[in-house]
């Protein structure tokens, strides 16, 4: 089964416990994006051999707003995982109730392979074959995995060329080019705040409780930094390449400098090695992927020991890992809610640009906190109200206000 067909599993499972009726018409709607681009994308390399890549932009669904999500530069980013990302952030954006429909784009390639020159040629060249169907009020891109401020400042610059000045047309530019302030860490900060809000309903004290975090990226480390602010421990914390370990906890001050100088976990002193594998069935309060997807699945999942398994990546469970963590009791938290930051201050950067005003960091970060609170608490209460999992919950709160508007608008 693919990505896109496990999203649909579970969709169609949450659409049993939403308010509007529901047709089989619906359903189709639901499940099927509204637009699929494929494009080639040649870029001469930097020895004067021509290399083609594949890039995708898939517009999953529009009804609530303009398409919204980010642009991944991964190897597996073919045509179904980035179908399954598209739809994650319809459901994701109606959630947290920003006015975004979902969309997600990709190339397949392994960016840490080309140079920076090939990256620009190549982002410019994607940039350019999808720009008819992007723009300010259609179609607003951002990073993702593999991908940055810089590569965003590509894009925009590329569009550009053909538009005229439009720093709407992208979010997650840097700060120079019209990016919000708070934009780098708001994804990691929005996860978090999930942390706290479980710790506040549940009483339990920061101090007291342990993180295991995999992935050290624009997400990962960003969660690390934060938590360890508020005084949680970070017992485990991993990148592609290692994985570090120390039960009482990692000091992250002295990881972060360690980290950007050397690019790697090598020789940082305190911690043990352990495998990617061993971090993801460590004994830990909140167990964080936040790398890739599906990296919890069938053969794994029995292996989990954590409390709480807070999806930091996008669709980090298969749905056969979802079914032994719930037989397990351990607590899901679904990507829709708890990696919803990025896309949040997103909205704040794409509202700043189009009147061209900046907003201070306290702004930003205040304003983020209310509103997945707000989404945080929805989905809790309509959990434990109605005796479902958080998954079905997130979910099915975006699946209404999908189809309500839908209908609003005459499809349906
Ligand atoms: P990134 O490229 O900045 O970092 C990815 C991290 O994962 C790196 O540390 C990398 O070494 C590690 N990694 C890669 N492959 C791995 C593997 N096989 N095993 C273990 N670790 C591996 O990407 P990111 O922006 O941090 O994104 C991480 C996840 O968060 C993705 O699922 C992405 O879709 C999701 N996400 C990102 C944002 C955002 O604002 N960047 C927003 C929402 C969701």
């Amino acid at each position: 089964m693919n990505a896109y067909d496990e999203i649909n599993i579970k969709l169609l499972e949450a659409s049993k416990y939403i308010k509007n009726d529901v047709s089989d018409g619906t359903l189709e709607m639901i499940t099927t994006p509204w637009r699929e681009i494929v494009v080639s994308c040649p870029i001469k390399m930097d020895n004067g051999d021509t290399k083609v890549f594949s890039g995708y932009r898939i517009q999953h669904n529009a009804v609530r707003g303009p398409y919204k999500g980010g642009v991944r530069y991964h190897p597996d980013a073919d045509q179904n995982e980035v179908k399954a990302l598209s739809s994650l952030m319809t459901w994701k954006n109606a959630l947290v109730n920003i006015p975004f429909g979902g969309a997600k784009g990709g190339i397949q390639v392994s960016a840490g392979d080309l140079s920076k020159s090939e990256l620009h040629n190549l982002t410019k060249r994607y940039t350019l074959s999808i720009d008819k169907f992007l723009g300010p009020n259609t179609d607003i891109p951002a990073p993702d995995l593999g991908t940055n401020a810089q590569t965003m400042a590509w894009m925009m610059d590329a569009y550009g060329s053909i538009h005229g000045y439009t720093p709407a047309i992208v979010t997650g530019k840097p700060v120079e080019l019209g990016g919000s302030v708070g934009r780098d860490s708001a994804t990691g900060r929005g996860v978090v705040f999930v942390i706290d809000e479980i710790c506040s309903n549940l009483k339990l004290n920061p101090q007291e409780n342990s993180l295991a975090i995999q992935g050290f990226g624009q997400v990962g480390k960003w969660i690390a930094k934060i938590a360890y602010e508020k005084k949680y421990k970070i017992v485990a914390v991993s990148d592609v390449s290692n994985a570090i370990y120390n039960k009482n906890g990692i000091n992250v001050d002295e990881l972060v400098t360690h980290y950007e100088k050397d690019k790697s976990f090598a020789n940082f002193e305190n911690v043990d090695f352990i495998s990617n594998n061993e971090l993801l069935n460590l004994k830990c309060d909140f167990l964080v992927p936040a790398a890739i997807e599906r990296v919890i699945n069938k053969d794994n999942a029995d292996k989990v020991q954590c409390k709480f398994l807070i999806e930091a990546a996008n669709h980090p469970l298969t749905p056969e890992a979802d079914d032994i963590l719930e037989s397990k009791n351990i607590s899901v938290f679904p990507d829709t809610l708890v990696n919803s930051g990025g896309v949040i201050v997103s909205y704040f950067e794409w509202i700043q640009n189009l009147y061209q005003h900046h907003w201070e960091i306290e702004r930003v970060n205040s304003e983020l906190q209310k509103i997945i609170t707000k989404a945080f608490n929805e989905v809790y209460d309509k959990s434990h109200s109605e005796n479902i999992n958080y998954r079905l919950s997130a979910l099915s709160i975006g699946l209404d206000r999908v189809i309500h508007t839908a209908g609003l608008r005459g499809y349906i």
